[in-house]
């Protein structure tokens, strides 16, 4: 794909879908490769290569790589519990989807 370079290969589909909903959101384009083989067979899943990869205009690859790091970061934020009303949270969560609380941590 002329024009196009590889951002990132993911080990499943839901990731690809993760990171493109990212990458869209910030107005970048992704175009998604070997999806198809994934759906084919599931050896071929296994094989070198098969693994699906998604791409992005050279000109939004550096955007975009900001976008993805910036992401791992929130996803390597520690869980917390929800000092108002007790429930827990995944890392990436700064408000509680319950009660509406605030984090304390950050
Ligand atoms: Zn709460």
């Amino acid at each position: 794909m002329k024009g196009w370079k590889r951002l990132h290969t993911a080990d499943n589909p839901t990731e690809i879908g993760f990171v493109r909903g990212l990458l869209e959101a910030e107005g970048i384009s992704t175009r998604v490769q070997s999806m198809e083989l994934w759906a084919a067979a599931v050896e071929i899943y296994f094989a070198e290569g098969a693994r699906p990869s998604v791409w992005v205009p050279e000109s939004q690859f550096h955007h975009a790589e900001r976008v993805l790091k910036a992401a791992d970061q929130a996803r390597d934020l520690p869980a917390w519990t929800c000092s108002a009303c007790g429930e827990k949270h995944e890392g990436q969560f700064t408000v509680c989807w319950r009660c509406g609380e605030v984090s304390d941590d950050r």
